[in-house]
């Protein structure tokens, strides 16, 4: 669904990285992996299309996102969804929090405004709203103010909005770094979810073992590079690249 091919970005004189490549498919969860600052949340920002590189293509569903007209381009975007580290929710009910990933989803909003109760898509806003709350297991509180919730909870409202916006694409960025085991549990067990509802998900983590517990496929970034990619266990038992290699093995001090 969604191709970087040979792509490279640099801050100023600084380069994160270069001819990078890498394939996400609707239904198939990949995590990158690599030490702080190697890039991972810029290449997250790649992928949502908000940053462009400076060399190569990023492409979705076979049309190349920087040379479409930016009509084009913005369409393509609003099929992305996007959970931070830090929840930013708005003083207002769970509830209305999820619900404004609907009314960004300009087909949506526009026939919330007309009035209409049946929306083009699986579900009534309602209902999608419900359903996403339901995953993250926060439909007791949809009535609760944000403002109330834990740390864990609000992070969990989050990646309920970006779901009921129902993305193709859905892009994580350490997710759970500042939550507590059982919080990181049901994250987890909704990024699963969200994988069977053929969504492709990337999430960005330094936490190896949340690798291997989520994704399908691992993308190691070392260096200005992606090392290597692929499956779990091939990664993080018996990767072909020595530089994976020492990092999953914890040799490659950063
Ligand atoms: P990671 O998510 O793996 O920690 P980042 O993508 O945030 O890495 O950062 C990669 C490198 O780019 C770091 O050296 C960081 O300091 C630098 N960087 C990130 N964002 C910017 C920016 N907006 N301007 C300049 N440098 C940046």
């Amino acid at each position: 669904m969604l191709r970087l091919d040979g792509v490279s970005h640099s801050y100023g004189d600084e380069t994160v990285f270069r001819d990078l490549s890498l394939d996400v498919d609707r239904g198939e969860v990949v995590a990158a992996i690599g030490p702080s600052g190697v890039g991972k949340s810029t290449l997250l920002r790649t992928l949502a299309l908000s940053l462009e590189p400076d060399d190569g293509t990023v492409a979705l569903d076979g049309t190349d996102a920087w040379t479409a007209e930016e009509s084009a381009r913005l369409a393509m975007r609003r099929r992305v969804g996007m959970v931070f580290q830090e929840a930013s929710l708005f003083d207002a009910t769970v509830a209305r929090n999820v619900e404004y990933g609907l009314r960004i989803r300009r087909s949506w909003r526009e026939r919330l405004r007309s009035g209409a109760r049946s929306l083009v898509g699986a579900h009534e806003p309602v209902d999608a709203v419900r359903d996403a709350l339901d995953v993250v297991g926060l439909s007791e509180k949809d009535t609760q103010r944000a403002a109330s919730l834990s740390g864990g909870e609000a992070q969990r409202v989050s990646f309920a909005r970006a779901l009921a916006y129902d993305p193709d694409l859905l892009l994580l960025d350490e997710p759970t770094s500042d939550l507590d085991p059982r919080n990181t549990a049901v994250i987890e067990a909704a990024i699963a979810k969200a994988r069977s509802r053929d969504i492709g998900v990337v999430v960005a983590t330094h936490d190896m073992h949340q690798a291997e517990r989520v994704a399908d496929r691992v993308a190691v970034l070392l260096d200005d590079r992606i090392t290597e990619v692929g499956p779990p266990d091939v990664i993080f038992e018996n990767p072909a690249n020595e530089r994976t290699r020492k990092f999953v093995s914890g040799e490659l001090v950063y």
